[in-house]
C-alpha cells in the first residue's frame, strides 16, 4: 500500500510524542537517583590557578557531598582540568590539615596553635626582620655616592598562582610598602 508524504509526517509526529511521554515515567533500575538530589548548591572559584574556573559545591547537612565545574561560568563553562576535578578529594579528606601546626626551631615535634597565634607570630617576625635589615641609603660603587633606597633585603615576597590581578596588585603594593624589593610570583618559575 502506498503512503503519502502527509501520512508519513503525521506518523512521525505521533511516534515522537509517544517517545516523549514514555520518557516522563519513573526512572528505571538502570538510572539511580542522583546523589546531589535535594542538596544545597553554592558557587565558588577553584583556588589552584589564576584561570579562575567556576565550581558548583553541593552540600547536605553542612557537609560537602559533591564539587563539579559550573556550566554557567563564563571561563570554564562546566569543564575542569585534572586538578580542579580532584577538588572534592581536597575538601573531603581526613588527611587535610585544618589547624595551624607549629614546629619550634630545633624541636622534633609539631604542636597545635591558633590562627591568631600564627598571625601574631608572622607579624612579629616580619617587624623584627624589617627593623634589623632596613636601609635608608646605599652606596653606589659606580659614583661612590649614597642614594636613598628605603628598602629591606632581609625578606622576600612570593605570590601564588591562585592570585588574580587585583590580589596581585594588593600583594605587590603591600611588599613595596614594607620596603621589599625581592618580589616574585610562582607562575614565573
Ligand atoms: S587549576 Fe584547573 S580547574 Fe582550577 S582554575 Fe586552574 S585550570 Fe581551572
Amino acid at each position: 500500500m502506498g503512503i503519502s508524504r502527509r501520512q508519513f509526517l503525521q506518523g512521525g509526529v505521533l511516534a515522537a510524542a509517544g517517545t516523549a511521554l514514555a520518557g516522563k515515567g519513573e526512572a528505571s533500575v538502570d538510572s539511580p537517583e542522583l546523589r546531589t538530589k535535594g542538596a544545597t548548591t553554592s558557587t565558588t572559584i577553584c583556588p589552584y590557578c589564576a584561570v579562575g574556573c567556576g565550581l558548583v559545591v553541593s552540600t547536605k547537612n553542612g557537609k560537602v557531598i559533591n564539587i563539579e565545574g559550573d556550566p554557567k561560568h563564563p571561563i570554564n563553562q562546566g569543564s575542569l582540568c585534572s586538578k580542579g576535578s580532584s577538588m572534592f578529594q581536597v575538601a573531603v579528606n581526613d588527611r587535610r590539615l585544618q589547624k595551624v601546626m607549629y614546629r619550634a626551631p630545633g624541636s622534633a615535634r609539631f604542636e597545635e596553635k591558633s590562627w591568631d597565634w600564627a598571625l601574631d607570630r608572622i607579624s612579629q617576625l616580619m617587624k623584627e626582620t624589617r627593623d634589623k635589615t632596613f636601609k635608608h641609603t646605599e652606596l653606589n660603587k659606580k659614583d661612590n655616592k649614597q642614594y636613598v633606597v628605603n628598602r629591606t633585603d632581609g625578606m622576600a615576597f612570593f605570590g601564588g598562582a591562585g592570585l588574580d590581578n587585583e590580589e596581585c596588585y594588593l600583594w605587590s603594593k603591600f611588599a613595596r610598602a614594607m620596603g621589599v624589593g625581592q618580589l616574585e610570583h610562582q607562575a614565573r618559575l
